[in-house]
């Protein structure tokens, strides 16, 4: 999308309706919100439903209310993943006629049993690094997930790994076909996975920044992947820092984070600032609503970050 040839700074918010917002969230959300309000750019909400495996009903709509409480509002009706479920499909068409996406017929056990057979104790957050073993072909097996030729892909790039460079952490590297391996795109029960979903959404949507939590980091090189594999540009991306809950570990919703209070514009006011705390911003100590206090932020965003 462009003005006058110029392409208009767009970022994004992408929560999954798999728990209620939390503060670990809202600092993400925050971020990317004054991001693209400092680059004079659009910001959208696009609501990560497509595992609907996981989503809880309803909760899509109660994290868009409360966004809303904080005067985090999406410039455009906000997507969601589920109405754009055939657009995942013809992206990962192309990577099968492509030679980029193969069947992969493996059991967890399986899995295991390769990896020892080879010594390796491969894991990594705790994740399996797929061996490979259907690489070259079903042998027999039945089709259960579908996955990227990562090393396929990686070597006929001939960079031996993935630059990128995140805007707060600085240049990043990672050799996605050892320490992950050739990752699902589309799971053995059927929902497109995290990966795949994610790029096609941002470029779809022209983001030209991402800002998330720095817990996604990790996630990155795999997705610069799978954008030069489609032919995809790459947005810049930044990536925040978390939230810590009183034990030290990073709040998730899988540690039972809870929902924050928006019930009135002190509340979600006294969370923003919570949020803005994460980020280095100062208080916004005149401001009298959620509205007030990001205007406040978007010039220090600029200050701390650009
Ligand atoms: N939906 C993902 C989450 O809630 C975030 C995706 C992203 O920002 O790239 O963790």
């Amino acid at each position: 999308m462009t003005t006058s040839g110029r392409a208009v700074r767009t970022g994004r918010f992408a929560p999954s309706p798999t728990g209620p917002l939390h503060s670990g969230s809202l600092v993400a959300a925050l971020a990317s919100w004054l991001d693209a309000r400092a680059q004079g750019g659009r910001w959208l909400v696009r609501v990560e439903d497509g595992d609907t495996e996981r989503c809880l009903p309803g909760l899509g709509k109660a994290i868009l209310e409360q966004l809303a409480a904080c005067a985090l509002v999406s410039d455009e009706p906000p997507v969601w993943q589920t109405q754009r479920l055939p657009a995942y499909g013809v992206a990962f068409d192309r990577l099968v006629a492509a030679g980029l996406a193969y069947p992969c017929g493996c059991s967890r056990a399986e899995i295991d049993a390769a990896l020892a057979q080879q010594g390796a104790s491969h894991t990594r957050h705790g994740e399996r690094v797929y061996p490979g073993t259907c690489r070259d072909g079903l042998r027999g097996k039945t089709a259960r997930a579908w996955r990227f030729a990562t090393a396929r892909f990686e070597e006929a790039q001939g960079t031996g790994g993935t630059a990128w460079t995140d805007r707060r952490l600085g240049p990043q590297w990672q050799d996605v076909s050892h320490d992950v391996g050739d990752f699902v795109l589309r799971r053995a029960d059927g929902p497109w996975a995290y990966q795949l979903r994610v790029v096609v959404d941002d470029a779809e949507q022209h983001i030209t920044d991402v800002v998330r939590g720095e817990d996604l980091t990790d996630n990155t090189a795999r997705q610069v992947l799978l954008q030069l594999a489609l032919g995809l540009p790459t947005p810049r991306y930044l990536h925040t820092p978390l939230v810590l809950g009183d034990d030290g570990e990073k709040l998730s919703k899988q540690r039972g984070a809870v929902s924050f209070d928006t019930s009135t514009p002190q509340a979600a006011l006294a969370e923003l600032h919570k949020a803005a705390g994460v980020l280095g911003l100062p208080p916004a100590k005149r401001a009298t609503s959620p509205a007030d206090a990001l205007t406040t932020w978007i010039p220090q965003w600029t200050a701390l970050y650009n």
